[in-house]
């Protein structure tokens, strides 16, 4: 039975680290918890004492193959930076390109330790396929916009084709926001999301110009933000991935805490957008469940969900002048079980006998981690930890990467390929 041997092992369920093996069974799940060294075969990864183990990191919104479109437009605000800069270049975005950008995107994800992601964009058999192909678990959408019944239904073929494959893939419907698909539109997705027992991942209120907008157009009728979530059903959805939140009014958080409802928090891309802070202090305390995100490679400008857990667990204590709030703990939960649950990987996050075998494996044997210890690793991780400490990333007790080589994927010929096809789109 594979093992991974003596790491200090993280329990998030218990709030502290204990030195063990893990033992993974035939099914890609834990089946045991033992004492350290007690593993004698099969050994995945040796920490000798001195690598921790966590559940897989989970990025809870992105657009994978926005890695080709990296660096293309730099400091610009949000709808200008989409329509005029983003938009023309992904109408000339063809399938190959797209499996490219995911590929890159899934090289990088996985040497951060990135196990799992959500994803909206399109041509996403693409997307589906390479993330099969190295390994990985997501939730994947077609990001749909207008009233477009062809989108919506390359969505539902998507789930027909690759929903629920090898436990791995779960698909999702993808409305884009509340600007570019109709209400109607919105009302008559949320409907086949519960008929076909299918989540759903929108872009909510993730600028103040969109909160205007909508005040402009709703502030007649009366229909406050989470009245129009209510009103179309999205609420109502088996899950539903709010990616941003913003701008979404303080006073009706709890409004959005139902079992089936995620926010997803993207501190770097709300930064770097300028698009302002999300009220994260206030969603933890409405008891909401609250999952973290890159956003895609052209807004953040890195998928390393490490340097999102570091500026969520920054940011708001400096903006609130309060160094209590949002503790490295939370941001853990939020980058681990939170998302995963988001999703609806309902065994997915913890590192427990019966749970998905996700896990990264850290090496704390550096300099940075001097004093690193069975009550700390989470304060350790967050505030001086990086994505270049991971030294194994497994899912569902295979092994996707180990100290610093790819092991279902050619590192060097995704690069080639990249570069070429950005020349390709760029010319
Ligand atoms: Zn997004």
């Amino acid at each position: 039975m594979p093992a991974i041997r003596d790491v200090l092992i993280w329990d998030s369920e218990r709030g502290d680290a204990e030195r063990g093996d893990i033992a993974i069974g035939e099914d890609g799940r834990i089946s045991d918890i033992c004492p350290p060294r007690s593993a004698k075969r099969d050994i995945l990864f040796d920490g000798r004492g001195e690598a921790a183990a966590i559940p897989g990191l989970v990025n809870s919104h992105t657009h994978v193959s926005m890695t080709m479109l990296r660096g293309l437009a730099e400091e610009l605000p949000l709808m200008e930076w989409l329509q005029k800069k983003i938009f023309p270049v992904e109408e000339r975005l063809l399938p190959r390109h797209i499996r490219s950008g995911a590929e890159l995107a899934l090289l990088e994800m996985i040497e951060g330790g990135t196990t799992c992601f959500a994803d909206m964009y399109y041509f996403m058999r693409e997307v589906a396929s390479a993330a099969l192909s190295f390994g990985m678990r997501a939730a994947l959408c077609r990001g749909l916009t207008g009233d477009d019944s062809q989108k919506i239904n390359e969505n539902l073929n998507l789930a027909e084709e690759f929903g629920g494959r090898e436990g791995r893939i779960i698909i999702q419907l993808g409305p884009h926001a509340p600007y570019t698909v109709p209400r109607d539109a919105l009302a008559r997705i949320a409907g086949i999301a519960r008929d076909k027992n299918l989540g759903i991942h929108f872009h909510w209120l993730e600028t103040e110009g969109e909160l205007e907008k909508f005040k402009e157009k709703y502030g007649k009728e009366n229909v406050s933000p989470s009245d129009y979530l209510e009103g179309t059903g999205l609420l109502d959805a088996p899950k539903l991935l709010l990616a941003h939140c913003v701008w979404h009014p303080v006073d009706e958080l709890e409004r959005l805490c139902r079992p089936n409802v995620t926010l997803v928090h993207n501190p770097k891309s709300n930064l770097k957008l300028g698009s302002g802070y999300a009220p994260l202090r206030e969603m933890l305390k409405s008891g909401a469940n609250v999952a973290l995100g890159t956003d895609g490679a052209a807004s953040n400008n890195k998928l390393d969900m490490w340097d999102e857990m570091r500026s969520a667990a920054l940011m708001h204590k400096g903006y609130h002048k309060d160094p209590t709030l949002v503790s490295a703990r939370d941001v853990l939960r939020m980058s681990t079980l939170s998302g995963a649950a988001g999703m609806g990987f309902g065994d997915v996050g913890l590192i427990k006998k019966g749970w998905q075998a996700d896990l990264v494996i850290v090496d704390i044997s550096g300099p940075r981690y001097v004093g690193c210890g069975e009550s700390n690793l989470p304060e350790f991780l967050v505030y001086a930890g990086d994505a270049s400490d991971v030294r194994a990333t497994i899912v569902a007790g295979k092994l996707l990467y180990k100290n610093g080589r790819h092991l279902t994927a050619d590192r060097d010929e995704v690069v080639a390929k990249a570069r070429e096809h950005r020349q390709e789109i760029m010319k």
